[in-house]
């Protein structure tokens, strides 16, 4: 049976992960070690609940008149959720276009994503960087999967269902650096690139 590993659920967020009112649900482990990871607590040994696609769709649909009236619905984050990637297509099958479904990810993991983009509403995916040595350096590991899956939902034509993050990393990126990863998102026919500063806490 397909269970979750939830650390916590987040609901009544307002245009922050998603259009409308969202639900997030922040799962549990993570391939990468980002040198910032504001998780980082969340990753090793943190409590979780293990939860049915049943029982965490029965959770989320308390919100549900919230979802119908703003057009929102419930985002998975983590951690990396497509660690969950079966739980989540599954997941999805039942919601059934009930509410919308957004995934935050890395996009740093080996699964069917061409399929999950198909039935999700948004993938919200955070790049980090396209330079192989700054990405290595800064998650420590290298960022081969991460753009594999982005040519993937290239050549599948789902680029318009993503949101690209791009990170400004305090002393792991320069401006030139963030321009290269938007020109390789922008070749590859992404168009929603959202640039930022990430914030490093003290
Ligand atoms: S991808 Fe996110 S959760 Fe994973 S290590 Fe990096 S910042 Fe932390």
């Amino acid at each position: 049976m397909e269970m979750f590993d939830v650390i916590t659920i987040d609901r009544h967020r307002f245009h922050t992960d998603g259009k409308g009112v969202t639900t997030l649900v922040i799962l549990s482990g993570c391939p990468l070690r980002c040198r910032y990871c504001i998780n980082g607590r969340l990753l090793s040994g943190a409590k979780t609940r293990k939860m049915t696609v049943e029982e965490l769709l029965q959770r989320i649909m308390q919100d549900y008149c919230y979802f119908m009236a703003t057009g929102g619905g419930v985002t998975f984050g983590g951690g990396e959720p497509l660690l969950y990637y079966e739980a989540i297509a599954a997941f999805i099958r039942q919601v059934n276009g009930m509410f919308a479904t957004t995934i935050e990810t890395s996009l740093a993991v080996e699964a069917d994503i061409v399929e999950l983009l198909k039935a999700a509403d948004q993938f919200i995916i955070d790049v980090k960087s396209t330079d192989g040595s700054i990405y290595r350096e800064y998650t420590g590991t290298g960022n081969e999967i991460l753009l594999s899956n982005l040519e993937k939902i290239s050549r599948a034509g789902l680029q318009g269902k993503c949101v690209i993050r791009i990170p400004d990393i305090k002393d792991f990126t320069t401006g030139k650096d963030i321009e290269r990863s938007v020109n390789y998102v922008r070749d590859l026919g992404f168009g929603n690139i959202d640039c930022f500063i990430y914030k490093v806490e003290d």
